[in-house]
């Protein structure tokens, strides 16, 4: 099947058209640059946004395509997890695209449809597999059944996600939002190891409790604590070695939960998805961790991590070929989408 995919959950407005496992065209217009002054996202701002990039976004990934309305069997739209005025805008016009055309549409989550992005490269699933989920909003270890009907959550942050815990770092040495993306550029200048920051939650009783959860409030604390302390003290912020001994931390135990998990599952398979695993340290520490634990660990092209309307579309494709139910005509937006809900009823 061929199917058009829209994204406008956060700040990215997106469109794509994916025929069967193929990637036929993908656009994605960004507002970024006009959050970074405030330090983070403005909905307002991301909202107006959308309503402006929406029918040219759209029309270019049709035409990119080579193709019309007409040629699609189906429309995918994120209907959540996100920010409400943004979803309101990508849902009311792929509702609107649904209607004139005739198609039959589906509200997807966003969050799975990170997950169902990476078969565009590596192609389907295997049955009963896990799945690494690490965007701004979410840390979560989900069972991927069949992404279709249905997927588990096995684990997930009690507290901070681990993007959000790098952008508050970031804020602290005073780079720009999204600050993700500086840290990792001078991690890879740093020594991983010239700081102590906490693993959180593998030790212990809270561990033992907690096996495949994750809490990165204290790491976050840590550094933070750890940065007043030399400040106090006058000396020089090593901004290099930070960043790195912080990067080391989080990909580790995010690299080694997710093998428990694979082994816990018996899966030797793992999908990851999501903004941050574009980060270079946790993509090489899952592969490093994979390969000593005989696990195929499935990170897309960075293209494909951060948010983009092909994860729509190929969860549609999944959609379509399981034969799932479109949702209803007026089907509600969900800001807070549960990750166990694929498809708005
Ligand atoms: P969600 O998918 O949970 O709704 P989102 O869509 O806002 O959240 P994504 O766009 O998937 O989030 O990811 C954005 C996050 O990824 C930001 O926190 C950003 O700092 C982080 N990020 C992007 N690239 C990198 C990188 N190279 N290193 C670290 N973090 C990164
Ligand atoms: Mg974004
Ligand atoms: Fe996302």
């Amino acid at each position: 099947p061929v199917v058009l995919g829209i994204e406008s959950t956060c700040d990215e407005t997106a469109a794509a058209i994916v025929r069967g496992r193929t990637l036929l065209s993908n656009v994605v217009a960004s507002s970024m640059n006009e959050h970074a002054r405030y330090g983070g996202v403005i909905p307002e701002i991301a909202s107006r946004a959308h309503a402006e990039a929406f029918v040219p976004v759209v029309s270019k990934a049709l035409a990119d395509a080579d193709m019309t309305l007409s040629d699609v069997d189906a429309i995918a739209v994120s209907s959540g997890p996100g920010l409400a005025g943004c979803l309101a805008v990508g849902v009311s016009g792929a509702k609107a695209l649904a209607w004139a055309a005739n198609k039959p549409l589906y509200g997807i989550n966003h969050v799975i449809g990170h997950i169902a992005v990476t078969q565009l490269q590596f192609g389907p699933f295997p049955p009963d597999t896990l799945a690494l989920i690490v965007s701004g909003g979410h840390t979560s270890l989900l069972h991927v059944e069949d992404v279709a009907r249905h997927v588990d959550v096995v684990g997930t942050t009690l507290d901070d996600a681990a993007g959000e815990c790098f952008d508050k770092v970031a804020r602290l040495l005073g780079f720009p939002y999204p600050g993700g993306p500086h840290i990792d550029r001078h991690a890879q200048q740093g020594d991983p190891h010239a700081i102590r920051v906490p693993q959180g939650l593998t030790q212990g009783k809270a561990a033992a409790k907690h096996p495949y959860d994750f809490s990165f409030s204290g790491v976050k604390t840590a550094v933070a604590r750890w940065i007043e302390e030399q400040q106090a003290a006058g000396r020089e912020i090593p901004v290099n070695d930070v960043c790195a001994s912080l990067a080391d931390s989080v990909a580790t135990v995010l690299a080694r939960k997710a093998m428990r998990g694979c082994e816990q599952y018996d899966s030797s398979t793992l999908i990851v998805g999501g903004g941050f695993s574009a980060n270079s340290q946790l993509r090489a520490k899952l592969l490093e961790f994979g390969a000593d634990h005989g696990v195929e660990v499935r990170i897309p092209e960075i293209k494909l991590c951060t948010d983009n309307g092909a994860m729509v579309a190929m969860l549609g494709v999944n959609l379509v070929e399981a034969g799932v139910k479109p949702s209803s005509p007026d089907f509600a937006i969900d800001s807070a989408m549960p990750m166990n809900r694929i498809v708005a009823e």
